[in-house]
This record gives structure tokens, C-alpha cells and sequence, in this order.
């Protein structure tokens, strides 16, 4: 068996390098294993019909600054670009809701919807930074031990409670009030227009099985905002050359530190000795020695499908295969001929330069997620695009002029469909072509200009990216699997129920979109180990 490595990294997605990133700076020897031919997981771009595309995920503002600072990214290549508006939410009687990076103007467009949503959402932007600054707080911090809490316990606790009474008496009752609360009951605790109340509460059930009546869903929505420039209108940032920059960026940090990355390289079991691991067993039959092991997949996928059963023991099997991971979200990737005319945003380009939303209400939302709950995909599916080629034109270098890339994440599109899978009788494309007719409905022309699209299903995430049930979070990020239960109780620590064997990916605290977080905050407990341990 070769040996060398102090640690093995199962899965190239970005948290992944992430923790191969600052394992490699404090001079560990580490290897990174990804299966498919390419690093980057979810965080990808991928080539369709002649240009690139964002494949899954298509903004990356949520990314740390701690991440982006430590392991140098910009010297790696990583470039940002923040258009000015985030999200242009039109509505099929040709007026929009837009919510821009500058209040002031935010404001301005929201009054002529009423004066009384314009006077409230300074107000409500500020609530919603100032509990996002609390949560980021709780997201950068291991959660504790609370069956042997130690000094560093105690540390954190401190923290915590520093920054939670830097809240104020107001916010601090107000966060405890809200993060159980339905997202729907919060935004109209503020607003009184049905569609800016939409636009706001998108975010709380994005890429989760949840509709705005579902309990929890303001915690996503505020966990949205934690770490980011967000606040209420939520981050919009690209990547120049598209996710897999950042994806790019994190492997050459990688590299430059001392870490080998393997693509082509599945995992199919990893080996254990008296309940300690000993390293991993790839599909080729080739097996990696090393005393740790952290897997950068979803724990579902980790400890059911590469542990051994004896090892892992009933229990805790059992509880593995119940965590929750029901995906809800269709990719469908278009290129387009031409620029799409939205008939609310008239001759103004620039307002679809950010996230274009198409959910015209909360009860929209809410009866779209009804046919997810009864294992159908939506007739009428909520859908959010961007156009990242308006804002990073090196996207379509070499395509003919006018060409542009559409990025549409559409829901909802369970998992599990009750009559039958979705690689049958057409579904998928008979769903896909419902999401193009909605916006076709607000960009009349916008179906005939489509030159090639690709459909991704959940099944598709799941047996492509390795995502269980297709879900992009790695698992719901509910309140039972939040915080001290992400992914369980007793293994919220990144430390799995097996001697040396690690999570560090979204199944991890503080969970899933593309912010480094998981990856860095298990990178802190392994490297704590480590030192203890040799
Ligand atoms: C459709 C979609 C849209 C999204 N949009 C956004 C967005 O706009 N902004 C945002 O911030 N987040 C978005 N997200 C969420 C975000 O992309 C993910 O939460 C994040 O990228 C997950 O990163 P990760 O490193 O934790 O895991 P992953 O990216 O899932 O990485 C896991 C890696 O493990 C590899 N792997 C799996 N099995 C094995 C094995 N047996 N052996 C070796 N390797 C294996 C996989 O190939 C993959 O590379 C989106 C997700 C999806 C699916």
C-alpha cells in the first residue's frame, strides 16, 4: 500500500480544496481524490453548444473573504465582478420589483409600488444585516462539545455571547423570535406588496424543500445573508470565466502549497481498522494509506455507502440513511442568439445584469412547492436566471455576436417523482420546456433565440455529482439539521463516528452554497488534532 500522506481529501468540490488548501500551508502532505474529470463539484464551468457555462451554480458572492484572504485567491486568479443591481424580479403585468446594491435606489423603485414598503425596507435591510452578522459569527465557529466541553468551549461560548449582545436588546429578542419563523409571516411583518415580499423570500427556500409557509425558512433566508454584503435584496457576484474560477483559484493555492490533486480518481470505500480509519480503496482497485481521512462528500453518501456497516454500527447507520436530503432544483443551462428583451425592464440592460427572478407571489411559490409535496414537478415552477455573459463577456469569446448564456435554476423539481423516474418518457424536457415558457412569457421571443440547452434533473446531481437525492445543499438545511445537528447530533464537530474520519463539505456546519465555510472550519478542528495527536 503506498503510504506518505498525513491526510486524504475525498471529493475535489470546493470545500474540499478548500481544507486541502490550508491543510497543505501548515505543511501537511495531503492528497485530494475527485471522481469525475474535473475538480470544482458543484462550483463548475462546463462547455455547451460553443461557449462556457456556469453548470450548477452561478453566483459566488458568498464565498468568505477569510478564504479568499488566506489562501490568496487572487493571486491564484480569482477575479469578482458585482453588478449593480442584484435582482429583477418582473411580474406578468409588465411592472418589476428591482433591488439594487445601492439602498437609496432600491428605495426610489419600491415607491411606486407604496410609500409604506419604500419608508420600511431601510429598516428591514438593516434587521436582516445585522442578524446575518450574528449568524456569520455562529458559521465561522465550530459548534461546542456538549458532552465534554473543554476550554475552547468555553472560548467560543464567550464569543458567541460577546457578538449576540452586540446585537442589542431589540435584535437579539427579534433573532431568537424569527429563526424558527415561516418566511412569509417575516417579510410581511415588514411589506405589504405581494411581489416584493416574493422577491425577498425566494431566499429562504432556494434549493431546499421548503415553500414560504414552511417553518425554518427565515433562518435560510438570514443564513443567506451571514458573510456577505447581502442583506435584504441578497448577494449577487460572479466569477470571471464563471464558478469553476473559483474552483481554479482554490486547486492552484492548493498546488502551490504542496497538495496533489487526482481527478479520475473514485473512492469507492474507505478502509478502517478497530473503528480507526486506514485510508481509502479507489474503483481501481488501488488503495491510499493514511491515518486521516475527510470526506468532502455528503455525509449520507460518506458514511452509508464507504463505510462498512460493522464499523459503522446500526445506529448510527440508521441515522445516517435518515438525514435529509429530498433536491428540489433543475439546472437548465441555455445559449441564446441574442441579448432577451424583458418586457418590464424596457430598453434598461442593465437590470437584467443580476439575478432575474420569476415568482410573481408568495402564494405562487408556496403552490409551486404543493406539487413537490405530492411527488409532481411543477406546472408553474419558480424560476431564477442570470445572464453572466452581459457581465463577463471572456464567457462567449469566439461565439458570433450577440450570443449570451442563460443560467436557470427552477423549482420545483422533486427528487422523487410518484409516478416514476425523471429519466423517463421525456419529463425532463417536458419540464425544462415549461421553465423556458415562463420566461418566455416575460421576454416574448426569448424560446426561439434558445440555440442549446441541457437539462439537469436531480437525478441527474445525484448520479453525476454524487449528490444524494440531487440535493445541491448536501442535505436540508432545516433546524434539525442546523448547527450543533449538522449532519447529526454528536457529529457536528466535522469529527464522523469513526476514528480519523472527517466532513468537510456542505453536509458540514454552517452547510451548502459556495462559501469555503465548511472547508475551512474543518481544516481548524483537523489541524487541532493533528497537532495533539503527532
Ligand atoms: C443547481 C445548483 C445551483 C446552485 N447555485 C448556487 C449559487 O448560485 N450560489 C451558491 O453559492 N451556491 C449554489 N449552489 C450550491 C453550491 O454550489 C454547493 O453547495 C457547493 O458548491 C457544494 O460544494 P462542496 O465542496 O461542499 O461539495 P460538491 O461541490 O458537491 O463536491 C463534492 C465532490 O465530490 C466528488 N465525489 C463524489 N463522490 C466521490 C467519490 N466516491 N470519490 C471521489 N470524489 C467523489 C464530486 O464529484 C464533487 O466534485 C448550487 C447548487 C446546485 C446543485
Amino acid at each position: 500500500m503506498p503510504t506518505g500522506f498525513d491526510a486524504l481529501v475525498i471529493g475535489g468540490g470546493h470545500n474540499g480544496l478548500v481544507t486541502a488548501g490550508y491543510l497543505a500551508r501548515a505543511g501537511r502532505r495531503v492528497v485530494v481524490l475527485e471522481r469525475r474529470g474535473r475538480i470544482g463539484g458543484a462550483a463548475e464551468t462546463a462547455e455547451l453548444g460553443g461557449v462556457r457555462v456556469p453548470r450548477l451554480a452561478d453566483t459566488v458572492g458568498r464565498i468568505r473573504p477569510s478564504v479568499v484572504r488566506d489562501l490568496d485567491l487572487r493571486s491564484h486568479g480569482l477575479r469578482l465582478v458585482e453588478p449593480a443591481v442584484r435582482v429583477f424580479a418582473p411580474q406578468p403585468d409588465g411592472r418589476a420589483i428591482a433591488l439594487w446594491a445601492d439602498q437609496a435606489r432600491t428605495v426610489e423603485g419600491i415607491r411606486a409600488w407604496g410609500l409604506h414598503d419604500a419608508d420600511a425596507y431601510p429598516g428591514f435591510d438593516r434587521l436582516v444585516r445585522s442578524l446575518g452578522s450574528f449568524l456569520a459569527e455562529l458559521a465561522a465557529q465550530t459548534p461546542p462539545d456538549i458532552k465534554s466541553p473543554g476550554l475552547g468551549d468555553a472560548l467560543t461560548g464567550l464569543r458567541l455571547g460577546r457578538t449576540f449582545r452586540g446585537l442589542g436588546k431589540r435584535d437579539a429578542h427579534t433573532i431568537l423570535r424569527v429563526l424558527p419563523m415561516a418566511v412569509a409571516d417575516f417579510v410581511a411583518e415588514a411589506f405589504e406588496t405581494d411581489a416584493l415580499r416574493a422577491a425577498i423570500a425566494w431566499r429562504g427556500v432556494r434549493h431546499s424543500f421548503l415553500g414560504p409557509w414552511s417553518a425554518g425558512s427565515t433562518a435560510i433566508l438570514l443564513g443567506d445573508s451571514a458573510g456577505n454584503d447581502g442583506g435584504a435584496a441578497g448577494q449577487t457576484v460572479y466569477a470571471i470565466g464563471g464558478p469553476g474560477a473559483v474552483s481554479e483559484a482554490l486547486a492552484s493555492a492548493a498546488r502551490a502549497a504542496g497538495a496533489e490533486i487526482r481527478c479520475g480518481s473514485r473512492v469507492s470505500a474507505i478502509a478502517t481498522r478497530e473503528g480507526a480509519v486506514t485510508g481509502v480503496v479507489l474503483a481501481s482497485g488501488e488503495e491510499i494509506a493514511a491515518s486521516t481521512v475527510i470526506s468532502g462528500l455528503d455525509p449520507k453518501r460518506t458514511l452509508v455507502e464507504l463505510v462498512d456497516p460493522v464499523t459503522l454500527g446500526p445506529t448510527m447507520r440508521w441515522r445516517a440513511a435518515n438525514y435529509r436530503t429530498p433536491g428540489v432544483v433543475a439546472k437548465i443551462n441555455l445559449v441564446l442568439d441574442r441579448v432577451p428583451r424583458f418586457t418590464a425592464a424596457g430598453d434598461d440592460e442593465q437590470l437584467i445584469h443580476g439575478r432575474i427572478l420569476a415568482a410573481p407571489g408568495i402564494d405562487a411559490i408556496e403552490r409551486a412547492f404543493d406539487a413537490a409535496k405530492y411527488g409532481r414537478p411543477s406546472d408553474t415552477p419558480i424560476v431564477e436566471a442570470t445572464i453572466p455573459s452581459l457581465v463577463d463577456p471572456s464567457l462567449v469569446d469566439g461565439a458570433p455576436d450577440g450570443t449570451q448564456v442563460m443560467s436557470v435554476t427552477a423549482q420545483y423539481a422533486p427528487y422523487t417523482l410518484r409516478d416514476g423516474a425523471w429519466d423517463r418518457d421525456g419529463r425532463a424536457d417536458a419540464f425544462a420546456d415549461r421553465v423556458v415558457g415562463v420566461l418566455d412569457e416575460l421576454a416574448p421571443g426569448l424560446a426561439g433565440s434558445v440555440r442549446a440547452r441541457e437539462v439537469i434533473t436531480p437525478l441527474d446531481l445525484e448520479r453525476e455529482y454524487g449528490l444524494s437525492g440531487g440535493h445541491p445543499l448536501h442535505g436540508e438545511q432545516a433546524l434539525d439539521q442546523w448547527f450543533l445537528w449538522r449532519p447529526f447530533l454528536g457529529s457536528g464537530r466535522y469529527r464522523l463516528p469513526v476514528g480519523g474520519l472527517y466532513l468537510c463539505g456542505s453536509g458540514a456546519h454552517p452547510g451548502g452554497g459556495i462559501t469555503g465555510q465548511p472547508g475551512q472550519n474543518a481544516a481548524r478542528e483537523i489541524l487541532a488534532d493533528l497537532k495533539r495527536h503527532r
